[in-house]
């Protein structure tokens, strides 16, 4: 197996490496792919044998006066034959899409998994995200490499068979016409490639003058500026500098036609010439009586074909070679190291009633690209059944507190230890099992309220409701069109229904509930909520986390009198901890910042008073 290397600047995977990963996931996944481009490859050379034998065989038969009966067979064969290949061809078309999306698609699922599970860390690195958008574009649609590549490999292949056996038939008229031909063809391809890529390396030319041109075009059709266009008489003044405008891009456009009349010169000087040497080389052996009238037709249509075959091997090396590069890319994306060990790692069971120990020893991160510490030595423990509120003002850095407790992020230095234990060592996903939690983005899925608590279609449907009820969400459910069985999301369903951010919060309070996890985390969980459910989800709090060690965070410094630890994050670190009334009583940060909330919600009622 290739190990990928380490330069991001060359592929790491060559243009036959890639063909042989299509071959061999094909060969997984649906063989029919591999028989349709066998079966067309093979018509398509039948078809150009056929095509290039018929005439001198009807000739030969002819010079051999053959009775009309024979002549009528011969020409009926051939007729038959081609018709035979050209329906196959057809038939073989016609059915070798379903194989090759499929081929397509096993690919997309198995890039979309790989990064619906990937190390939650690669989800906030940009090149990360670049690389996967790079990855999805080539699985995109059918004229992607993705899948695209089968009919250049097919083409390749028959351009290649067909120019063997084409080399093979003039090599008999004489071995250096046939170098000749495949030498003048070959340089006819790469000068009028080198001349028609013109457009292309002057695309960032082209693409300045379409973008002012389009800019001006919509900003004149822009019913905004109607009022300003009459009022300052604009019009004139738009319409010339439209023209002014088009008139670069028809220069552009000229520009761009003389190179190709060159191009088109210069396939047509070396034509003649290719064709002229070969031609009358061809003359000269008949005169001498050397060819048959059949074998020389034989070889002036072979002379035509071979330069189309030879223009053709290079068109689809160049088009593989694009397309291996976009392969590459994806390949290279599917072999993305995991930051994090999963089923590697050694397993992690939930133990019933457990309650257990986190500890962040000496823990700093940095966010990638970042020039600064968001946190910075912090340490801390966090003491089995505990309920520990976090606080400190937006950007503190609690939610990344949050993060690097959970497992989603591992620390840029120091360790996370569950119970004594390093975390790294634990597959990611078993330690996920400890936590459940209710983050300030939440994600439901589009089915049933039920499937969405429950995450899964498998629910207990009376510790469903016993949570719902705990997150006071019930009888919001029960008043759905279909109670817990409504769809959530419109997206999918066209009955669903749209709940309010609020609801929506709770029923992932609920969601949290039911996962029934040691370790809850509770991050900003009122944001949506209206002041009674907040009030109600704080004297609750204690219920909701039973039997649970818990983490509440909040830039509500009161909301965290319920709490048996307060923790105030400042400065990448913990600046100040104990409970609610011994910060106050300190004096200090936690003091100053409660008394401006507090003053500031006591102006807020005094004014709606
Ligand atoms: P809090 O939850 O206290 O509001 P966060 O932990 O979300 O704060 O963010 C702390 C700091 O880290 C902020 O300055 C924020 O801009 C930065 N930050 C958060 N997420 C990222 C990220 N994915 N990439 C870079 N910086 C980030």
């Amino acid at each position: 197996m290739e190990k990928p290397k380490t330069d991001k600047q060359k592929p790491v995977y060559g243009m036959a490496s890639n063909c042989a990963f299509m071959i061999s996931r094909a060969w997984r996944d649906a063989k029919s792919v591999l028989l349709i481009c066998a079966g067309l490859i093979l018509c398509a050379v039948a078809a150009s044998l056929l095509e290039l034998f018929v005439t001198p065989m009807i000739l030969d038969a002819v010079g051999r006066g053959v009775s009309p009966g024979e002549l009528t067979v011969l020409i009926a064969q051939f007729a038959l034959g081609l018709v035979c290949v050209y329906s196959l061809q057809t038939y073989l078309k016609a059915n070798t899409l379903f194989g090759r999306v499929y081929v397509r698609l096993k690919l997309s699922i198995e890039q979309n998994l790989l990064e619906c599970r990937t190390a939650y860390p690669h989800i906030e690195d940009p090149d990360y995200l670049q690389r996967a958008a790079k990855a999805e574009r080539v699985l995109s649609d059918n004229n992607q490499a993705g899948e695209a590549v089968w009919a250049t490999m097919t083409d390749l292949a028959s351009n290649l068979v067909s120019f063997t056996i084409y080399l093979l038939l003039l090599s008999q008229a004489g071995p250096a016409i046939s170098l000749l031909t495949a030498a003048l063809a070959a340089a006819g391809y790469f000068a009028g490639e080198r001349i028609r890529s013109w457009r292309y390396r002057h695309r960032e030319e082209e693409g300045k003058i379409h973008h002012s041109l389009n800019y001006i075009l919509r900003r004149s059709q822009d019913t905004k500026l109607a009022k300003d266009v009459r009022i300052f008489g604009l019009g004139p003044w738009l319409v010339q500098l439209y023209d002014k405008h088009a008139q670069l891009f028809y220069d552009f456009c000229v520009k761009g036609r003389r190179r190709y009349l060159w191009a088109d010169l210069l396939d047509v000087a070396l034509a003649l010439l290719r064709n002229g040497a070969a031609y009358g080389w061809l003359i000269a052996l008949a005169l001498r009586g050397e060819l048959s009238p059949a074998q020389f037709v034989l070889y002036f249509s072979a002379v035509g074909g071979f330069a189309q075959w030879v223009t053709g091997i290079f068109q689809n090396l160049g088009t593989l070679r694009r397309q291996s590069l976009e392969l590459s890319t994806l390949r290279e994306f599917l072999d993305s190291p995991e930051p994090f060990r999963f089923e590697d790692g050694a397993p992690l069971a939930v133990k019933p009633s457990h309650l257990y120990a986190i500890e962040l020893r000496d823990v700093s991160y940095r966010y990638p690209g970042a020039e600064a510490d968001t946190l910075s030595h912090v340490n801390l423990t966090i003491r089995p059944g505990e309920k520990l509120a976090v606080v400190g003002k937006n950007g503190a850095g609690k939610t990344t507190l949050i993060k690097l407790l959970c497992g989603l992020l591992d620390p840029t230095e120091g360790v996370v230890l569950l119970d004594g234990e390093d975390i790294r060592q634990y597959d990611r996903r078993d330690y996920y099992k400890l936590f459940s939690a209710v983050f300030q983005q939440f994600a439901p899925l589009p089915g049933t309220v039920a499937e969405n608590v429950a995450q899964g279609e498998d629910v207990d449907l009376e510790r469903m409701w016993d949570c719902l009820e705990r997150a006071g969400v019930a009888d919001q459910v029960r008043a759905l069109p279909q109670g817990e069985n409504t769809h959530l999301g419109r997206q999918l369903y066209l009955d669903g229904v749209e709940l309010s951010g609020g609801q929506m919060q709770k029923l992932m309070l609920a969601r949290a509930l039911y996962k029934n996890g040691p370790v809850v985390v509770l991050d900003e969980p009122t944001a949506a909520l209206d002041p009674i459910a907040e009030s109600q989800l704080y004297q609750k709090y204690h219920d909701l986390t039973r039997d649970a060690t818990s983490v509440y965070i909040s830039h509500r410094l009161a909301s965290t009198r319920f709490c048996d630890r307060v923790l105030l994050i400042e400065n990448g670190g913990i600046a100040e901890e104990g409970t609610h009334d011994s910060l106050l009583e300190l004096g200090g940060r936690y003091a100053y910042l409660f008394d401006i909330q507090r003053k500031y919600y006591a102006e807020g009622a005094m004014e709606n008073e």
